[in-house]
């Protein structure tokens, strides 16, 4: 296919939406002293990891988090010389080929550590370690009866020049739920588990802030935030913070038709026309990540005002009643955006969905949709 054709879907992403998301939360970090990393896992929440990457550290972050080795070492091979943590081991992982790079690894148990010693050995470098305690997530993380023996084996092998121990972390539970018991629970957990590991001869980091604490809870921020969400501009918190989404998801009007009263569209016939009505098509359905429960829910920008898409979401199209208006073909569609102009948001699909906009902008990683960048520098 011709590198003009316009794509089918497209989300374009804004660079200077997100570095001025970055900004405000990277000042709101050095108020308390706090450093910034920009979490880009799962390919940037479907941004796409190395634009990201690059714009949130020209405007003020100075780490790089990421859950997986390959997209770590896609960051290094890209040339990202700073900082970058990564979080989880898959079983069987061979994390040599990071330590040469320089990722700073996580380790959650003396079995994890052991890996990253052995990997250190193999590489000829010494690895540099984040000690992850669990704090009452239950998910990855050391439990806390083991974290003493974690700690031990930790402070020995530093002592013994086979690791550099960078950082104790932990994640939040309920930081979007503000004043939830369990955030300052977690915090005094933390503070114990920090407590143990000066009292091995550790002089650690300290990180537990994902982007809503980091907004609301600056007693938390420590010498590091993570910071998701909000870097891409949607808002954890239930209250209003000076965000900007950075994704749109757009289409355009593919072809445009006449039903007569009574003719109904799409699939099961869900949606009849309750009178004469002009029609268009638009290229894109839950292939393209538009979920197909959004049927009968979901309206769209187009030509300057919202519409209703009307029948069920199909795999590759869905269909938007215009009334009596004309829309010209190729007219622009836009499916999710800012919502400056009263365009549905990412926001908006997932609560219509019950879900959560990390979600809906993380399902535009896709190869059907084409990504476009605004902003790049
Ligand atoms: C995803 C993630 C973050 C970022 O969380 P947001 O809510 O998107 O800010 C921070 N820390 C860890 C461990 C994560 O997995």
């Amino acid at each position: 296919m011709a590198a003009s054709s316009p794509p089918r879907a497209e989300a374009i992403v804004d660079l200077d939406a997100l570095r001025h998301n970055v900004t405000l939360l990277a000042d709101r970090a050095a108020a308390s002293g706090a450093a910034t990393m920009a979490v880009v896992k799962a390919d940037g929440y479907g941004h796409g990891a190395l634009p990201v990457a690059r714009a949130a550290l020209e405007a003020g972050a100075t780490w790089l988090g990421s859950c997986s080795l390959a997209e770590a070492l896609a960051l290094r091979g890209a040339g990202i010389s700073g900082p970058i943590l990564s979080w989880l081991e898959v079983a069987g992982e061979d994390f040599a080929p990071a330590v040469a790079a320089n990722v700073d690894l996580t380790a959650s148990s003396v079995r994890e550590l052991g890996h990253i010693l052995g990997a250190g050995q193999r590489a000829g470098r010494t690895p540099r370690v984040h000690l992850k305690i669990d704090t009452g997530l239950s998910r990855n993380g050391c439990p806390a009866a083991e974290w003493p023996d974690l700690v031990e084996v930790a402070a020995k092998a530093q002592a013994d020049g086979h690791a550099e121990i960078v950082a104790v972390w932990s994640h939040l539970a309920c930081a979007d739920e503000p004043g939830h018991p369990s955030v300052d629970l977690q915090a005094g957990r933390f503070q114990q588990a920090y407590e143990v590991s000066t009292a091995a001869g550790l002089k650690p980091l300290r990180h537990l802030a994902n982007s809503a604490a980091t907004l609301n809870r600056p007693d938390l921020h420590f010498d590091l935030v993570r910071v998701g969400i909000a870097m891409y501009g949607l808002n954890p918190l239930p209250h209003p913070e000076d965000l900007v989404p950075a994704m749109t998801f757009r289409s355009s009007v593919a072809l445009t038709k006449r039903i007569e009263a009574g003719e109904s569209v799409s699939y099961g016939q869900t949606w009849t026309a309750g009178r004469d009505t002009n029609l268009a098509l638009v290229p894109v359905g839950y292939a393209d990540g538009v979920p197909r429960l959004l049927s009968g829910r979901l309206s769209v920008w187009l030509a300057g005002r919202r519409r209703p898409v009307v029948g069920r979401v199909c795999m590759d199209q869905l269909v938007v009643d215009c009334e009596d208006d004309l829309v010209p073909v190729g007219e622009e569609v836009v499916l999710f955006g800012t919502g400056e102009r009263g365009e549905p948001t990412a926001t908006e699909w997932a609560d219509t969905l019950g879900t959560i906009d990390y979600e809906i902008v993380t399902g535009m990683y896709r190869p059907r949709v084409t990504r476009t960048y605004r902003g790049q520098r």
